[in-house]
């Protein structure tokens, strides 16, 4: 049936028709007073996202991009960083700090496993002449549904004093509570496509006033991605550049919801769809990839049992229900599958989800559950909120 895809992956996420409709307007000059008023209403709402009153940037690039130059503005070739890299984001920001010469230390764990938070402070603690400037951490690996122990990460870092502390909060920020101004955060970096609710194409960074000092003596080649001309005309309410004008009367409907929701509303409901989706997979007897404690709000990622094919569940839960998940990427290719629900997710896209894989797993001849497993579990999760 046309027009009934549920897009059930991690980025890019449902979109609201408040949003959607929003769009569907003729641009706008982005140098007249009626965008500089839509503009001015954003920022002063993703500050309210960030937890911030300081500044938050909204680039033209995917999250990459937004990433890239968190990087990129505050340091210089040959800087001393540690990149924490549990799965594909971390590694990326790995590449990311090489390709731009940083001297990049890698802090690793094994893809599905939590960042151990005492390899960051046993660096930091070593470190006793400050040469290293930068941390860099993934807050939520999209890749493996592991949710990093940011706030600990960050502790040692702050305990360090000199270096920076970066983060991709790209399937986190909207999702779980990043409080940037509260734990002193230097650096964050989101996507629109993610929890903001709209589609791809506008990258947000947040910079604190320690990561603005360091910004006036780092070298690193910018220009398009140069942060100081973000801030110096977000202060008058406009961009350097044309922005994606038809993204920004999105932006503004979907963070017009999310603050009619309420911020720790948008957080439990996150937390309530991710307690409600592992519950239901244990029950149908399906091995969850990340453990409890290190679970992600944002997204699921389930590893079937060798007589379960994933690459299977994800095509009939496409073919028959329209519903997508996502695979796995890079060695997980094929082995694992994830339910995104991150975003414009509410508990009865979770039960329609678990009913349609509970289908999906019965054609395929798993006899790892009772039929009926899945729902009940999830029944029972989201009558006890
Ligand atoms: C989606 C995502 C990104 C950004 O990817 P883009 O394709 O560049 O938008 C970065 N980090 C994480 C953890 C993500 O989930």
């Amino acid at each position: 049936m046309d027009n009934k895809l549920m897009l059930m992956i991690p980025g890019p996420t449902p979109v609201p028709e408040a949003a959607l409709l929003a769009m569907a307007k003729h641009p706008m000059g982005h140098r007249s007073k009626e965008f500089d008023a839509i503009f001015a209403e954003c920022t002063e709402n993703l500050k309210w996202l960030h937890q911030t009153s300081g500044d938050v940037l909204s680039l033209t690039v995917s999250g990459t991009g937004a990433m890239e130059a968190g990087i990129i503005n505050f340091l210089s070739a040959g800087d001393r960083v540690l990149v924490g890299t549990n799965g594909k984001f971390g590694e990326r920001w790995a590449e990311v700090a090489v390709a731009y010469g940083l001297n990049a230390e890698i802090i690793k764990a094994e893809w599905g496993q939590p960042l151990n938070p005492e390899d960051f402070r046993e660096k930091l603690e070593a470190d006793t002449e400050k040469q290293i400037k930068a941390v860099i951490v993934t807050h939520s690996e999209t890749s493996t549904g592991v949710l990093n122990d940011l706030e600990t990460i960050n502790r040692h870092v702050k305990a360090h004093g000199e270096a920076l502390i970066m983060v991709d909060a790209v399937t986190s920020l909207g999702a779980v509570s990043v409080p940037m101004e509260a734990w002193g955060l230097d650096v964050i970096a989101s996507g629109s496509q993610k929890a903001y609710m709209i589609p791809p194409g506008l990258g947000f960074v947040a910079v604190s006033p320690k990561a603005w000092k360091a910004y006036k003596t780092a070298t690193l080649p910018r220009y398009y991605l140069d942060l100081g001309k973000y801030s110096k005309d977000a202060a008058k309410n406009t961009t350097p550049f044309t922005p994606p004008v038809n993204m920004f009367f999105a932006l503004q409907a979907s963070l017009q919801m999310m603050k009619a929701e309420g911020l720790e509303n948008v957080f439990a409901r996150h937390r309530r769809l991710m307690t409600t989706t592992r519950a239901a997979v244990k029950a149908l007897g399906l091995p969850l990839f990340a453990a409890d404690g290190a679970a992600s709000p944002a997204i699921t990622s389930v590893m079937p049992p060798a007589s379960v094919d994933a690459q299977k569940v994800r095509t009939l839960m496409r073919k028959k229900f329209d519903i997508a998940l996502a695979d796995g990427q890079d060695h997980l290719k094929g082995k694992i599958f994830r339910i995104g629900h991150l975003g414009f997710v509410c508990d009865r896209d979770i039960l329609a989800a678990i009913s349609a894989l509970e289908v999906v797993l019965q054609e395929l001849g798993h006899e790892g559950c009772t039929p009926g497993a899945g729902i009940a579990a999830a029944a029972k999760e989201l009558a006890g909120s």
